[in-house]
This record gives structure tokens, sequence and C-alpha cells, in this order.
């Protein structure tokens, strides 16, 4: 706890707009503090470079060969809320009525809204003051990994090979891997620890892309107007029309994808619409690009001029293509849950992760749960049991990773 609460008072937020690695200066502030801590519980090869990647390794105590596996977690928070002055709140043998965050401001974290709160009744809870997010994303998942090398560390009976672990900046503006050396890292496999909550164990995420689709009407003056002029938003309504009412994001869950409209910017000259696109399906999400593009041609022959343009842009992909073929390492992860008493779940991310990108340059990478709740706001809370448990996940799949390859 004490670990936790001296992260998150340490302001990390990234900024998008930047076009640095880290995205802001204040990242290394908890950096470099993670190299000290690092070299501090006694680990080995402790670097950091240029862009604030974080890596350390704690070497197998056992004498066969054992293949070398990776944990990750990020320490930026996201630009959507304020990281500054975290001032967290213990909540001490919660007793699943509501907790007030702030009486000043009326701000209450109640179970009748967030009902998974109840799940936790009899735990020792972390929250916000109301005012800023927490930071268990991911600063939970940094607790766990540090935790549980110094965990191992501290008790060198318990077998495991080599250990490789990293913290990056930046995940929370889709830039985590970008810098990530995939090649000096040098794990068969690893696991993010950035999941929501205890349980979660995610091998599958969207595809996703980017569209930009841009209308071009003809201004005239409106009194002379007739047979001549082309209002471009109109166009753009008959293409956000024709799209599946109901496949966006709030008639839609599980494994089912969408089109989702971010914005509309227009006049009678030019309207521009921004979408994302996301299955988990590869099949229907090239065929969702596809539908943006025929029906673009198809209203354009309308009025028999090239009025619209689509412009699509691929962002990431499902990691299940990469992380399938080494089923093992979900197996591993599901076993070592079990193993301290935790039930897996196993369900595809309505998003991205890091890891995702990272399977694809290279190192499969499914996601474990961190622990919190509520990531991205002021009601973000992490049970401390839960943190307990994603630490001893970790301490047990180091073990079991050694054992099986006897
Ligand atoms: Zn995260």
């Amino acid at each position: 706890m004490d670990r936790f609460i001296g992260y998150v008072k340490i302001d990390t937020q990234s900024d998008p707009e930047s076009e640095t690695t880290p995205s802001t200066p204040k990242q290394w502030d908890l950096a470099n503090r993670l190299v000290e801590e690092l070299k501090q519980i006694g680990m080995e090869d402790v670097t950091i470079d240029e862009h604030a990647y974080v890596m350390a390794t704690l070497p197998a105590n056992v004498p066969h060969k054992v293949p070398v596996i990776g944990f990750v977690s990020h320490f930026d928070t996201t630009p959507d809320f304020s990281g500054t002055n975290v001032n967290p709140q213990i909540i001490e043998d919660y007793d699943g009525k509501d907790i007030v965050l702030n009486a000043e401001k009326d701000i209450v974290l109640s179970p009748d809204y967030f009902d998974d709160l109840l799940q936790y009744k009899g735990q020792t809870i972390i929250t916000t003051d109301g005012n800023t997010l927490l930071g268990a994303d991911d600063k939970a998942g940094i607790t766990e990994i540090m935790t549980a090398m110094e965990y191992l560390i501290n008790n060198p009976d318990i077998p495991h090979g080599k250990i490789r672990i990293c913290f990056t900046p930046d995940e929370e503006i889709g830039r985590g891997a970008h810098q990530f050396d995939v090649q000096k890292f040098g794990a068969e496999w690893a696991y993010t620890m950035d999941g929501s909550q205890i349980g979660e164990l995610e091998y599958e995420n969207f595809n996703a892309a980017g569209a930009v689709v841009k209308v071009q009407g003809k201004s005239v003056h409106p009194g002379y107007a007739k047979d001549k002029m082309i209002n471009s938003m109109y166009i753009a309504q008959d293409f956000i029309n024709s799209l599946p009412r109901l496949e966006t994001p709030e008639h839609t869950e599980g494994r089912q994808g969408f089109f989702h409209l971010t914005s509309i910017e227009g006049d009678v000259e030019e309207t521009k619409l921004q979408y994302i696109i996301r299955d988990h399906d590869k099949t229907h999400f090239e065929a969702r690009k596809q539908m943006m593009k025929d029906l673009a041609s198809e209203i354009c022959s309308q009025y028999d001029r090239d009025c619209i343009q689509v412009e699509i842009k691929d962002q990431y992909f499902n990691m299940r293509e990469k992380v399938e073929p080494v089923m093992h390492i979900v197996e591993l992860a599901k076993e070592a849950m079990e193993a301290v008493h935790v039930k897996p779940i196993i369900k595809p991310i309505r998003g991205g992760t890091d890891g995702a990108q990272l399977s694809f340059k290279g190192l499969p990478c499914p996601n474990i749960f961190a622990g919190g709740h509520n990531f991205h706001g002021k009601y973000e809370y992490v049970p401390v049991e839960s943190m307990q448990k994603a630490t001893e996940v970790i301490v047990k799949l180091a073990e079991l990773t050694a054992k099986k390859y006897e």
C-alpha cells in the first residue's frame, strides 16, 4: 500500500499533443524513482533509455533451461482526467455502503451505481478524494510487478527462470509500445499487468481503424441557388444515416463491432466526418472498411460527381492471431490464477492494449488484471486484496514456468 500510494502521488499524465517520448517531462520523475527502487530491491541489469523505458532482470535460480518471460506495465496516466495532487483515501473493512469521496463537493462512490463494489465487502479499498483520478491504471500494475520481484528475491526457495520486466511511458496515448525495444527486452513472451477487475485475462482486442470522410458541396448565394447549390451537410447526413444505425458503441457489446461517429464539422461547402471502426473479426473489419467506401461511391453516383472522399487508416490489430499459436502462455496464466484461488475471467477487450502492439512486434503479450475499477476518472478505486492477488499471480507464473520446463 505504501509503495502504491507513493507512486500515485507522482503526477505522470501523458499528452497526445506532444511528439516526444515520453510525451511529458514529468513522467521522468516516476521513471527515475523506479530505477532506484529496482536497484535497491536487488534487481539486475537495471536500465533506463532516452525514452524513459525502464527495464530490469531477475536472474534464474534454477540450473535447467527455462524460457525468459516478461511483465510489463505503464507509469503514465490518462490525459482525460487530472492526475495532479492525487490524495488517496483508504477505506478499511468496507461495509458495502456509499463511500463519500468529497463531502464538500458531494461526490459519492456508491454501490447503487457501481455495483462491482459489493464484491469487495470487508476488503480495504483505495479511492480518490473526488478531485483527481487515482492512477491504479497502471500504477497498480507497477506495484504488483515490483512487489512480486522483491518477494522472489527474498524467497529464493521459489524456483524461477530469468524474468524481465519493463515499465513504459505513454500507454494512455497509444504509444507505450512504440519505442519498446523487444530485442533488448529479450523475453519469449510477456504479460501486461494492466487489466481491470480481479480475474481478468485477455488475449483478444479490437482491430481498429480511423476514417475521415470529406464531403464536398457547392456554395452559392441562397437567393440564386436553385439547381446550383449542393449542401455538403445534407450529403453527409445521407452518409451517416446509411450506415447501420445499431452498429454503434451504445448498441453493441462482447464481440460485436461498430462504426463510431466521433465528430462532425461542416458548412455548405465542405463537411468533415470522423469515424472509428472496430471489430474483433478481421474479415468483418475489412468488410466494414469496404462498406464505407462503397457507400461513398453509391451516394456520389446520385449526385453525378465525386463528392465524398473516404480516407481510412488502420490503427491496431487483434492480438489473438499472434497469441493463438502460443496458447500455452494463456493456459499458464489461467493455471497461475487458479493456483492462488482467483477465478479467471476470459473475455475480449473492447479496446486496444499495448500487449497487442507488442504481440505484433514479436512479443506475444496477453493482459492480466491489475485490480482497479472505473479507470480514467474520479470514481477510480482499487481493492488492496486484488493487488495482492495480482502479485501472487506473478509469483506463481514465474514458478509454474520454471516447473513446466524442468
Ligand atoms: Zn492502463
